[in-house]
This record gives C-alpha cells, structure tokens and sequence, in this order.
C-alpha cells in the first residue's frame, strides 16, 4: 500500500522542524532555514531493492492511473502522501533516451546519451516537478485549505509547466514573467492555458521576490523552485535514467544549472536509489553555467568556500539568467557528494555546441547547449574521458526557442560566430538549376558534422 509510506518537511538549516507536506510553509517558521522534503527511509528499506525495480518496471509507460506516469511510476519514493483522485498527471516522464552515437563519436566520446526531458508535454523538464506541486495543491483544495490560486515568477519554462496542470486540474495559474526575456513560444504557452500572465518591467530575481511578497500575503501557493515538492518529481529523473539502463549507473551525467534545483534533484534522485539499494556506486555530476550567470561557477574555482550572488547578464540561455540561485546550498553539498565539476560556456560556446549537435539529429535548446559546450570541453581536457558512459540532461526542447535558431543560422546572434551556419538556398523552379545546386552541396560535404565552409560569415 502506497499509503503506508509517508513523507514530510523538514529544516535543512540544522534546526530539524518539521512540517505535513500539505502545510503551506515554505521555510522553516523556527529559524528561516530552508525546507526539504524527508522520507521515511526505514520504512521504504523494509523492501528489497528488487521489490522496488520489478515494481517500477511493471508500471513503466503503461496505462494504470497513474502509475504510468515517469513520476508517479515512482509515487513511494515522491510523495506517497498524496492519494491517487488527487494527482495531476499529464503523464510527464518516460523520455527519450537517446544514443548520440554520431555526435558522441564527433567530439570523442563512444557512450554518450542525451536525456531528452525537454520532449515533454510543456517542452521541458519543469512538468516532472509541477505535476508534484500542483497534485498538492489539489489534495489541499480538497482539505478546504483556501487556496485561491498557484503563483510563480518565471524564465518561461516554470510558468509554462504551472499554466498547463493548473488548467488541467482547474485552479487559477498566476505567472510573473520579465518583459521581454522569455521567448515567444514560452509566452504563449500560458497565455494558451489561461493564465493570468503578468508581464513585469524586471528581471527574474525581480519578479522572484515580488511573487514571493505576493503569495507571502495572500492566499496564493508559491510554485517556485524553493518549494521543494517539485524537486521531488524532478528526482525521477536520475531513477529513470537508471532504470533505462537495466539498474546501472551511468560514469557522468551533465546538466545545466540555473536556479540549481536540477542538478540537485538529480543528486537526490541517486542518493536515494543508493541508500536503498537499488544501485551501489554514484556517477559524477557536472554542473554548467552560462558564463554570463556563473555564480556557482566562480564559487566552485574558490572550491566552494565562499559564494557571492552576482547580477547576471544577458545570455541567450534565458532560463539559467540567474545570478543568485535559490537552491545553491543544496547544489554545493550535493556537488561535494558527487565529485562534482562546475564548468562555464561563452555565448559563442553554447550556440555552437547545440549547432554541431543539432547537425547529428538532435535540436537542442541553448540551456542543453550550454551544458554541450562544457561537454565537449571537459572532454577536450581529459576530465571525461573517451570511454565513460555520459548522460547529458537536455532540459527544454529546441522548438520552445525559434529564436535562438533562426538567429543562429541567420548569422544574427550577438557575440556569436555561426560556425554551422545552414541557411536555405534560394533557387529558381528550375531542374538544372536544382541539380547543380543539390551536387554541389553534396561534394561541398555539407552532411559532415564539420563546420561550414561558407566564407561570408558576419
Ligand atoms: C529551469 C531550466 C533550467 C535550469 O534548471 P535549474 O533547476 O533552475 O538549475 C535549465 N534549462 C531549462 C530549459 C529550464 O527550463
Ligand atoms: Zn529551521
């Protein structure tokens, strides 16, 4: 019985308090701490780890509500407090894993794989921790908690995931967006889900202590990554990947790293698969910032004895624009746990590295490029060597940016050289035109992963 198992709040900052998963606190009332969310490990570890394989295997990407969702295929070890009519699943999970042999092969690696998160139903990984928060908020409606409404400040992708399970389950969406710095797709998204979608004259830190202040006053749940339900769902994902394998633990998995409740829940997600035996080793865990919002970046070359929040600048992985990153206590011990290497990417890395990779099948989103550059240096230097079985967490699909894209191969992006540049040929409707031109791409070898030979770059 699902129901036996329980979890709750509890400080982070030493002090211990606890809280019911279905309080609304967001810090500890005691001390100010943080909170995470704690599970009863003696009772989970009454089962052995081939219980709990055989049961996720048996539940994975089938129909038994809701057990077929990535993240509630996992319900025990997520939140086993909420009861199933009370779930919001838009059957988040089960993701791609995919083989980037080609591209692996290109920058010297045999074994490399990309998660394919962003191949979800709002386009990112944000689903597998909303469908956690927004399950809660229902079973609290239903207490009679008053919950007017779900607020959260946003670089897109989080108010996407927030709009889509708050209309389905039916409960009023509040987003705060940065004017002007999300792209269009990930303003739309709300805007189709019927959000109210607030269009602030701020940053994301701006619109983050706004909210807060908002939700802190009123009637109104907080959704962001501080809340530590979504960085439950968001643990799924370093299971699955697992499970995909057959039970093993991949050499390295790379993520990129913004507001840092990823690579956290990635951690998390491997912490407790090890500590109820499921696996017995970890893999090494790399973190990449956009040089342009690196705080954690530059805290890790200080190895992590101090961290000072910085203001960021603009980037093209709009997502990771953070300069003072709610869960960077949390990312910092998890790094520490995990061997943990923090690397950085230019705007002219990022672009370039979902370019090249983007000409091997894939079609990456700049987050999932920033962390393709810092991939493919590490790789360059030795610290990923050829061998290791990498998985690379792509966190958002290419389509969410038609922007970034389009001004990659427009030649168009700012500090960007378009090394892979691929723009369409105008031809007249004309055979022999169209032959010669089809020939001459072929022998110009313009199906190799290599860059462009097209000479008037700008
Ligand atoms: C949210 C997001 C990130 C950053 O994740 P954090 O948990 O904030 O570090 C990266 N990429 C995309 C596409 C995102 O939406
Ligand atoms: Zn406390």
């Amino acid at each position: 019985m699902v129901e036996s198992y329980k979890a709750w709040f509890q400080c982070a900052s030493g002090c211990d308090e606890r809280y019911e998963l279905n309080q609304i606190v967001y810090s500890c009332q005691k001390c100010g701490g943080l909170l995470e969310v704690r599970h009863d490990m003696d009772r989970l570890k009454q089962k052995e780890p081939g219980y709990w394989t055989k049961l996720f295997g048996k539940r994975y990407m089938r129909t038994e509500w809701p057990y077929g969702s990535g993240v509630w295929g996992k319900k025990e070890l997520v939140c086993p407090n909420i009861k199933n009519e009370n779930i919001v699943s838009l059957y988040e999970g089960g993701s791609n894993l995919f083989w980037a042999q080609r591209f692996g092969e290109d920058i010297g690696l045999k074994d490399l794989w990309i998660k394919q998160c962003g191949n979800a139903h709002t386009g990112s990984f944000k689903d597998l921790g909303m469908t956690v928060l927004v399950s809660m908020v229902k079973q609290m409606i239903s207490e009679g908690k008053g919950i007017l409404g779900v607020a959260c400040a946003s670089t897109g992708d989080t108010s996407a995931a927030l709009a889509a399970y708050c209309a389905a389950a039916g409960i009023p969406a509040i987003v705060f967006l940065p004017k002007n710095k999300v792209s269009t797709s990930q303003l739309v998204q709300p805007l189709a889900n019927n959000a109210l979608t607030l269009s602030i004259d701020a940053d994301f830190d701006g619109c983050m202590k706004l909210v807060r202040e908002v939700c802190q006053k009123n009637n109104i749940y907080l959704a962001n990554s501080m809340n530590s339900l979504r960085i439950e769902g968001q643990k799924t994902v370093s299971i699955e990947i697992t499970q995909q394998f057959n039970w093993e633990v991949p050499d390295v998995v790379v993520v990129p790293g913004g507001n840092l409740g990823n690579v956290t829940a990635i951690g998390l997600g491997f912490l407790m698969m090890k500590e109820l035996g499921i696996v017995d080793r970890l893999p090494r865990l790399v973190c990449v910032q956009a040089q342009r919002a690196n705080p954690l970046y530059r805290s890790y070359l200080e190895n992590f004895r101090e961290y000072r929040p910085i203001q960021a600048q603009k980037t093209l992985a709009s997502a990771i624009q953070i300069g003072d990153p709610v869960s960077i206590h949390k990312a910092t011990k998890i790094l520490k746990i995990f061997d943990g290497v923090v690397e950085q990417a230019t705007e002219d890395e990022l672009a370039n590295a979902a370019a090249r990779a983007d000409r091997s099948g894939l079609f990456n989103c700049p987050h999932t490029g920033v962390a393709l550059a810092g991939l493919i240096k590490l790789t360059k230097e030795g610290t990923i060597r050829p061998g290791d079985r990498v998985v690379l967490i792509s966190t958002a699909h290419g389509l969410k940016f038609p922007e970034f894209k389009i001004g990659y191969h427009a030649g168009a992006l700012d500090g960007v050289e378009s090394r892979y540049i691929n723009r369409p040929l105008e031809v007249a409707a004309d055979y022999e035109t169209i032959r010669t031109a089809i020939f001459e791409a072929i022998e110009r070898g313009c199906y190799n992963l290599q860059p462009s030979q097209d000479k008037d770059l700008p």
